[in-house]
């Protein structure tokens, strides 16, 4: 008998955590993130980590890893298993989150320490297995090392999707499914659902808009700043800009540098490694030295594209970039990651004003300002085509989680009706038997 408890992640992005509970009374935990929107750091309900068999992460993004070291303050401590690179862009992020709210945090670098010694790497298609336990982790096709996690405990199929994107981007290839594996029939899917109601525009078409609006930007002699994701889609703009030609006078700044050596040390992360490091090679990361503040202030002084986090411009050294670049007519704002509600970088596609703390002033913002979607989930169409690949047994179940609210529960709605597949869309709390 199998128990899948619902520990967070549920109708809502953040705080990803699910336990699966075998006959035995030991578990497997997926993921076990942090709730990204609380001005408090929030996480899931702790389970006991004595009776974890396994943690596994499905990728290294807050909402899935930073939760982790809380399973480390007591005694035991479960073996946590994850892809090479997303141990290295986990340790990263969780650093970042410990300088940033250190005070807020319910655990400190010891935790976080522990936490990595008992992390052990695990690549693509192999499976490991224990007792009545196995587990393989799939390319997932969101960012790198970012896997799809099947379990099969119990003789119970289970597929957690974690994010996943079946679109090819610069960066990363497609997810598994679309390269040829044939997965046993499921039992239980539990699948991401951020974009279930929404259709993606075709990725060209995003590129080329993104391309145009830059290449007129440079033409004036303005400056592009990119306020992105520092993991991964710092790396997927900098690709996309290679591909269309645009390799001069890049600077990539913040947590981009350091993510982007970590991907560059990870070969296998990535979709086409030489492009990846050439168009490393043609950008300037800014250093760590005393050298820093120079190099920044020649970006700033000279045409060029500006990469740098925070995405929602929540903080990082985007702010400090936009403080000076705010009244250049010339200059191009665009904002190329999801913005949460209320989040500075939404205020500013809206208002076209940026409230800047450290000058104490609102900004209104003379360059142009635009979004564009570069989506790394797969929308609805991506999703079912990922249901229709699959084979379920008979008496299958499907659980909608990571989503908004309505996202969630319309598409269990929606895949119950049109797969005849009971499908939920599970609350915090909820545990099937
Ligand atoms: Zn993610
Ligand atoms: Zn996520």
């Amino acid at each position: 008998m199998v128990e899948i408890k619902f520990l967070g992640g549920c109708r809502q992005i953040g705080g990803s955590a699910v336990e699966i509970q075998s006959s035995d009374g030991k578990s497997v935990l997926c993921d076990f993130g942090i709730y990204m929107e609380k001005k408090h750091p929030k996480f899931p309900k702790t389970p006991s980590a004595k009776d974890l068999k396994y943690v596994v992460l499905s990728h290294c993004h807050a909402d899935h890893s930073c939760g982790l070291p809380l399973l480390y303050g007591g005694r035991a401590t479960p073996e946590t298993i994850m892809t090479p690179v997303t141990k290295d862009l986990t340790a990263l992020l969780i650093d970042d989150t410990l300088r940033i709210s250190k005070d807020l945090l319910p655990f400190e670098r010891e935790e976080m320490r522990r936490f990595l010694k008992n992390t052990r790497m695990l690549n693509y298609d192999h499976e490991i297995s224990h007792k009545n336990t196995k587990l393989t982790l799939l390319d997932a096709g969101h960012i790198p090392g970012s896997a799809c996690i099947l379990l099969e405990i119990d003789g119970k199929r289970i597929l957690y999707t974690g994010d996943m994107n079946q679109t090819k981007t610069q960066l990363v290839m497609e997810n598994f499914i679309n390269n040829s594996h044939d997965l046993p029939p499921i039992d239980y899917l539990l699948i991401e659902s951020t974009y279930a109601l929404e259709t993606h525009p075709p990725r060209e078409e995003t590129e080329k808009d993104f391309i145009n609006e830059v290449k007129n930007v440079l033409e004036n002699d303005g400056i592009v700043l990119c306020p992105a994701f520092g993991v991964a889609r710092s790396q997927e703009i900098l690709l996309v800009l290679n591909k269309y030609g645009i390799n001069s006078n890049i600077t990539i700044d913040g947590m981009a540098r350091k993510s982007s050596r970590i991907i560059r040390d990870h070969p296998e992360s990535v979709r086409d490694y030489d492009l990846f490091l050439s168009s490393l090679q043609k950008s300037k990361l800014i250093s760590f030295n005393r050298r820093k503040r120079e190099e920044r202030m020649q970006a700033l002084n000279r045409p060029g594209v500006i990469i740098a986090p925070s995405g929602m411009l929540k903080g990082g050294i985007v702010v400090l970039y936009l403080e000076h670049l705010y009244d250049d007519e010339n200059a191009g704002i665009f904002v190329v990651s999801y913005q949460i509600e209320d989040s500075p970088g939404r205020i500013l596609l809206d208002t076209g004003h940026f409230n800047s703390r450290s000058l104490e002033k609102n900004l209104k913002v003379e360059g142009r300002i635009r979004q564009f979607n570069f989506s790394s989930h797969s929308d609805r169409p991506l999703l079912m085509e990922f249901i229709n690949s699959l084979d379920f047994t008979d008496d299958a179940k499907i659980f909608c989680m990571h989503g908004e609210e309505n996202s969630c529960n319309e598409f269990a709605a929606f895949i119950e009706e049109e797969y005849k597949i009971q499908a939920f869309s599970p609350k915090v709390g909820d545990a099937f038997t």
